[in-house]
């Protein structure tokens, strides 16, 4: 099978810069038809996200990752902006609950090791267990997060996966971000307004003192080492020769060697 690299991907990028973040998403819906999903956990761009893709009456499914151990604010958010945006929106869960998991393998969260594996379980095997479904994966991630986002690429290849991933904020600061909910009324999680910057499962999600980093509240039984859960691969990884495989009629659209689509 034929392969695209993140080197092959740079001269797109750069076009890309300029584009909109529903530019984008059009751009991804007619690229990758029927091929296509946003991954969003429903934080702050997620929700964003989903509602331009709502607003943009795309056929892209929302997957929505359910631990078994998230916060129930967010799967009320998450059924409040499917029903608003008219989205379907897919629950993909983790074989085992989080009870029969802990009997089996212990509390595995307490541990700097014992995070990895536990968010390789839970979080990234229920997408790996619907990834050939598709090609193109799309994020919320955005440069003015900070730390390894600083330099997330609009498009990324994800061999975890074999999708092209597409993060269509990348440009969005906060302002943008903000500007579009208050102009939009985007439902949010009410943990936002809680002190919650962001917000993941339950038992490795804390409130942020208004003098730590925003990130601060994550896995912070754990100390500064882990800020990430590694669902998003450009957190960890950023070699210019990571590759995916897809054929190369796709790949040609890809990267614009074909004029059937305008963006
Ligand atoms: S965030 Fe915590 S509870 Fe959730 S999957 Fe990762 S380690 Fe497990």
């Amino acid at each position: 099978m034929p392969r695209l690299t993140q080197a092959d991907l740079s001269e797109r990028n750069k076009a890309f810069e300029s584009r909109t973040p529903q530019d984008l998403l059009r751009w991804a819906a007619e690229t990758f038809p029927g091929r296509v999903a946003a991954i969003s956990a429903l934080q702050r761009a997620g929700s964003v996200v989903c509602h331009m893709i709502g607003g943009l009456e795309l056929d892209i499914p929302i997957l929505f990752v359910d631990t078994g151990v998230n916060f129930p604010e967010t799967l009320a958010t998450r059924d409040a902006i499917g029903e608003a945006c008219g989205l379907e929106i897919r629950t993909l869960t983790p074989p085992q609950t989080m009870d029969e998991q802990t009997a089996e393998l212990g509390v595995l969260y307490c541990t700097p090791e014992g995070q990895k594996e536990c968010c390789r379980l839970r979080k990234i095997e229920p997408l790996r267990a619907v990834a050939d479904q598709f090609d193109c994966l799309i994020g919320s991630l955005r440069r003015s997060e900070g730390g390894q986002r600083s330099f997330c690429p609009i498009l990324a290849a994800d061999p975890d996966m074999n999708v092209v991933r597409v993060n269509p904020l990348v440009t969005f600061d906060d302002d943008s971000l903000n500007g579009y909910i208050d102009e939009h009324s985007v439902i949010l999680n009410p943990l936002h307004e809680q002190g919650y910057p962001t917000v993941s499962c339950n038992r490795c999600t804390t409130p942020v003192l208004e003098n730590e980093p925003r990130r601060a509240g994550r896995w912070r039984h754990l100390g500064p080492w882990q800020a990430y859960c590694g669902i998003n691969p450009t957190d960890l990884d950023t070699d210019t020769q990571t590759a995916v495989e897809l054929p190369q009629q796709l790949i040609d659209k890809v990267l614009g060697r074909e004029a059937d689509f305008m963006i």
